[in-house]
């Protein structure tokens, strides 16, 4: 595919611009496109409405190998994080919740592959017939999401292992994953360095999830209270003390370039769909996109959608890369988000009366978008990232300023 406006084979149509992906990237693009034509988009109003999570969807994931793209060989496909940001947005076009199932599957898994040994990659990771597990991945507290060093589950010894106790919310995939990687607290008081990471099997005694959250969006996503109090071996341990942190925030880093991947798709439904309503619908003898207000407002969306397209790329291909994506990862997150925020504002509005009455397409994508300015870190909190990023950098540049004044 050609980087650039000029477009053959894209969704979004020459007034966006549209990455440059590698042939592997565009492999799965299209294998995402097709099943998101073919199954997620039509399934999308129902699921919603019903507030059902799709398991047909995620049988497809799993058969398409989507949900183990990210994943390295032999547990899975090897894809760089530019294809997954492919895939991820192309989804999030049809239906912004299964493209968080897979979101949500790779930030249980990425820990998992990052810190486990190879027994607890075999154990947690893949059935028997090589299919993926389902990880789901356990920070938030009720009293701890953004400031999650604060959280009050705890992990004591007790008779040779680990008892774990406590609660975490909003988890996604509680209650239907297979296991957890759940954040802990060794030593209350002591902070993040205090945090261990375990792996928990959803199974077993002492774990429940006893109710999903009645959400707004992405009700096709399950997200549920999860309340441990259990004893794991050694071997359940994934990060100690004082790792287990910097695990949970390299794991987020991935995947706030996956949300503002997110935030792209479902900014391109709504442009997509108030672009060519704009088009047909006229109100004085003329399409309303020639009244200055509406074409102006589907402007700013289309230059701002390209921008944040770009960021999300640019971040995702620096990551393949081997750099560091804090600061463009963070950027891209809070950038996207809030720009798929303006452009299902301007979806609704375009759309009058339409937009706002259930069935709609906008009316919908507007409850989706809106989670993705939350979860994986608030806007505040990248925000606060950059905001670091740029007096480290002023700090280290007034030495270079004050020998360069002598
Ligand atoms: C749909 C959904 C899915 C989720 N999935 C998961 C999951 O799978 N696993 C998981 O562990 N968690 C998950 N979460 C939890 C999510 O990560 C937290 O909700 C999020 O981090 C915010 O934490 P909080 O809700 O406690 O808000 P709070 O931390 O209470 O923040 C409230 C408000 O204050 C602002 N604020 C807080 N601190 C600052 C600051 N220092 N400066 C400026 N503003 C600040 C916040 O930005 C926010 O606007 C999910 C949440 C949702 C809604």
């Amino acid at each position: 595919m050609q980087e650039g406006w000029e477009i053959s084979s894209g969704t979004a149509g020459a007034t966006v611009w549209e990455p440059a992906l590698d042939e592997a990237a565009r492999h799965w693009q299209s294998v995402a496109r097709r099943l998101t034509a073919e199954a997620f988009a039509p399934r999308a109003a129902e699921i919603d409405a019903a507030q059902r999570y799709p398991l047909e969807n995620v049988a497809l994931l799993s058969e398409a190998g989507i949900d183990r793209l990210f994943l390295p060989a032999p547990y899975g496909r090897g894809g760089s994080l530019s294809a997954l940001c492919a895939v991820i947005e192309a989804i999030a076009e049809g239906c912004a919740s299964t493209s968080g199932i897979v979101a949500t599957l790779q930030l249980g898994a990425n820990p998992l592959i990052e810190a486990g040994s190879e027994p607890q990659k075999q154990a947690f990771l893949l059935h028997e017939d090589g299919r993926l597990k389902s990880v789901a991945f356990a920070l938030s507290e009720r009293e701890a999401g953004s400031d999650p060093a604060a959280m009050t589950t705890t992990a004591s010894r007790e008779g040779g292992a680990w008892r774990l106790r406590g609660e975490k919310c909003w988890i996604g995939g509680g209650g239907v994953s297979d296991s957890y990687v759940v954040f802990a607290q060794t030593r209350p008081g002591s902070g993040h360095r205090g945090v261990a990471a375990f792996l928990v099997d959803a199974g077993q005694e002492g774990v429940t999830a006893p109710e999903r959250e009645d959400k707004m969006g992405m009700r096709g996503t399950v997200n549920a209270r999860l309340v441990f109090d259990t004893r794991v071996p050694d071997d359940a341990v994934l990060a100690e003390p004082g790792d287990a942190f910097r695990l949970a925030l390299s794991a987020l880093k991935v995947g706030r370039i996956s949300v503002a991947a997110q935030s792209c798709g479902i900014a391109l439904a709504a442009y997509r769909a108030a672009a060519a309503h704009a088009a047909a619908r006229r109100t004085f003898g003329r399409p309303i996109i020639d009244h200055q207000g509406v074409g102006f407002r589907l402007a700013d969306v289309s230059a701002r959608l390209s921008a944040g397209r770009m960021m999300t790329y640019a971040a995702a291909a620096a990551y393949d890369a081997g750099r560091d994506v804090t600061l463009p990862g963070a950027q891209a997150k809070v950038f996207c988000s809030e720009m798929a925020h303006e452009a299902v504002d301007v979806g609704v509005q375009v759309f009058g009366g339409a937009g706002f009455v259930k069935p709609s397409l906008v009316e919908r994508l507007y409850r989706d978008q809106r989670a993705t300015e939350i979860y994986e870190g608030t806007s505040e909190i990248q925000r606060l990232v950059i905001a670091r990023a740029i007096k480290a950098e002023q700090e280290a540049r007034q030495p270079l300023a004050a020998v360069a004044a002598k």
